[in-house]
C-alpha cells in the first residue's frame, strides 16, 4: 500500500478559511460516548440532506480540506488524554466527509498504516456509504494490529432530494467488503431508517437480504436537529417528524417491524444491533469493547 506524503492529495485550509468555521470543527479529536473520534479532513460533495456539517454551518463545503497533515493528525490522537494504548475505539473521518472519496483515501489509508505500524491493537471503525473496491480491502486485509471495522452506511432511501447517492452503491461496497474481508469485519449499517421515507415492507426485505453481507447489522434512525430541519424547510423536503430531537429518533413501532422483519427472513442474515458498540464486539468476537472491565 502506497503511503501518501504528509498532507496528501487535499490541501490544507488556509488561514482565511480556518477563521471562518466552526470551532467544534477545528477539534480534530472528539470525545464520544464510546471512544474518540478522529477528523482531520472536512468537506464532503456526497449531498445527504440529513448530514451533520449542517450542525457546523458547513455543508456548503463540498470539496475536501484538511485541517493538517495525517502525521500532526495522528500524534493528536496519540497525546489525547482520553487516548488509550490497545483499548480505547477510534473512529476515523466520521463526522465531516466520506473517508472512501477517492482525494480523502490516501489519508485514511496513511493513517490506518501509522496506527498499525504502532501496533497498537485498538478498535478502529471507518464508515463510509461510497465505493469500496478489492484493493481497498486487500490493504486492509493487510493490517496486522488494529482491529478495523468497515461500516457501510445503507439506508435503502430512494428520494434523491434527500439522498442522491444511489444506494446501490452501499450495498456493492458492502457485499464486497464482506466477500473479501479476512482481517477487517464488514458491518451494515443500516441508518437513517425513517417512517414514511424507507420502511415499506420492501425496503425492510431488502436490508433484511442484504445483512446477509455482513458480519454484523446495525440499525438505528435520524438524527433529526434545528438545523436540519430548517434545511429540509428550506429545500421543501418532506419532514419526517413534527419535533426535532437532540438524540436519534427511532419510533418504537417501527423496532417492532424491523424485528418481525429480522424473525421472518432466511436463513444466513447477520445478527441485528441497535448499538453499533455491540455490533463490532460481536463482529470481532471480542467482549469489552472500550476495555472499560475492571476500571472502577
Ligand atoms: S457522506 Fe457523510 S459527510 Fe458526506 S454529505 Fe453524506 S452524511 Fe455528510
Amino acid at each position: 500500500m502506497a503511503t501518501p506524503r504528509p498532507g496528501g492529495r487535499i490541501r490544507l485550509l488556509d488561514e482565511r478559511e480556518r477563521a471562518g468555521m466552526d470551532p467544534a470543527l477545528l477539534e480534530m479529536v472528539e470525545y464520544r460516548k464510546s471512544g474518540l473520534s478522529l477528523n482531520w479532513i472536512v468537506g464532503c460533495p456526497l449531498d445527504c440532506g440529513y448530514c451533520v456539517r449542517h450542525l457546523f454551518g458547513n455543508y456548503s463545503l463540498k470539496v475536501p480540506r484538511a485541517l493538517t497533515d495525517d502525521a500532526e493528525a495522528f500524534a493528536a490522537l496519540m497525546r489525547h488524554r482520553f487516548f488509550r494504548p490497545h483499548a480505547t475505539p477510534v473512529q476515523l473521518l466520521n463526522r465531516a466527509t466520506d473517508p472512501m472519496l477517492a482525494p480523502v483515501k490516501p489519508h485514511l489509508f496513511a493513517m490506518l498504516r501509522m496506527l498499525d505500524d504502532a501496533r497498537l491493537t485498538n478498535h478502529v471503525l471507518v464508515i463510509t456509504r461510497w465505493r469500496v473496491t478489492p484493493e481497498d480491502c486487500a490493504a486492509l486485509n493487510g493490517l496486522r494490529h488494529v482491529r478495523v471495522t468497515l461500516l457501510v452506511t445503507y439506508s435503502g432511501i430512494d428520494d434523491d432530494r434527500i439522498e442522491p447517492v444511489d444506494s446501490t452503491v452501499a450495498a456493492e461496497s458492502l457485499r464486497l467488503a464482506y466477500a473479501h474481508a479476512d482481517r477487517f469485519r464488514a458491518v451494515l449499517y443500516w441508518r437513517p431508517l425513517v417512517p414514511g421515507l424507507n420502511d415499506t415492507d420492501t425496503h425492510l426485505a431488502t436490508a433484511m437480504e442484504l445483512s446477509r453481507h455482513a458480519h454484523a447489522t446495525v440499525f438505528t434512525g435520524l438524527f433529526f436537529r434545528d438545523e436540519i430541519r430548517d434545511y429540509y424547510r428550506a429545500h421543501g423536503l418532506p419532514e419526517p417528524y413534527e419535533h426535532t430531537a437532540r438524540r436519534k429518533v427511532f419510533p418504537e413501532h417501527l423496532e417492532r417491524r424491523v424485528l418481525a422483519a429480522a424473525a421472518s427472513r432466511a436463513p444466513g442474515g447477520s445478527a441485528l444491533f441497535r448499538k453499533t458498540s455491540c455490533a463490532v464486539s460481536y463482529a470481532h468476537g471480542l467482549a469489552d469493547y472500550n476495555g472499560h472491565v475492571g476500571v472502577r
